[in-house]
């Protein structure tokens, strides 16, 4: 099966300079008059001293989870012939439920199986916070992860685990309090090669 799976994987990508960035625009005034015309929709009496600064509050809040930081995606050429598994296990993040508008959080587990590139492994997590800031759910989230990193990385094949506890179903709805959301998505040689994807998800604690 591996000999189907070059290890030079698709070419040398990223580098040194692959500034990862995007603006995206937020108008504060915009969305404090918004929120303040939600909490009145919603029947909820204005408040006094205490609640004058929500709308404020909650689009700080918001406007956090939303914001993507620019960095560095560094990669660096594989002359240690690592061509077998590199896995950052147990990443924490935060995304925000684009059906609910509720935040979703847990840990990400990303294994690279590199090509000609390996990458420093802080910007793995740095690829998880950057793709998790963003109104999505987590299915996307997991695909969005693996395919920056492959693109990126030029890599062999990528895995992305989450498992992650969402508000919009722990805390309302069906109030599943404590259930975990895990999703797979992997690419290239780890989802084509049976015996790399079975340690990938060993490994991560998904299969025994
Ligand atoms: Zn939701």
């Amino acid at each position: 099966m591996r000999t189907a799976h070059p290890r030079t994987g698709p070419g040398p990508v990223g580098g040194p300079d692959a500034l990862v960035k995007e603006d995206r625009p937020l108008d504060r005034a915009a969305a404090r008059q918004a929120v303040a015309a939600l909490i009145a929709a919603l029947g909820v009496p204005a408040g006094g001293e205490v609640a004058r600064r929500t709308p404020e509050r909650v689009v700080a809040g918001l406007a956090e989870l939303l914001d993507r930081p620019g960095f560095e995606f560094t990669t660096f050429p594989n002359t240690a012939e690592q061509h077998d598994l590199v896995l950052v296990r147990a990443i924490p993040f935060t995304s925000v439920c684009a059906h609910h508008l509720l935040p979703f959080s847990g840990v990400a587990h990303v294994g690279v199986l590199p090509g000609h590139r390996l990458v420093g492994l802080s910007k793995l997590a740095r690829a998880v916070a950057w793709c998790a800031a963003g109104l999505q759910v987590q299915e996307e989230l997991g695909q969005q992860v693996a395919r920056f990193v492959e693109e990126r990385m030029g890599a062999r094949g990528v895995g992305v685990v989450l498992v992650a506890e969402h508000a919009c179903m722990n805390r309302r709805g069906v109030r599943a309090l404590g259930a975990e959301t895990v999703t797979v998505a992997a690419r290239g040689a780890l989802a084509d090669d049976p015996a790399a994807r079975d340690e990938f998800l060993r490994l991560t604690g998904v299969a025994a």
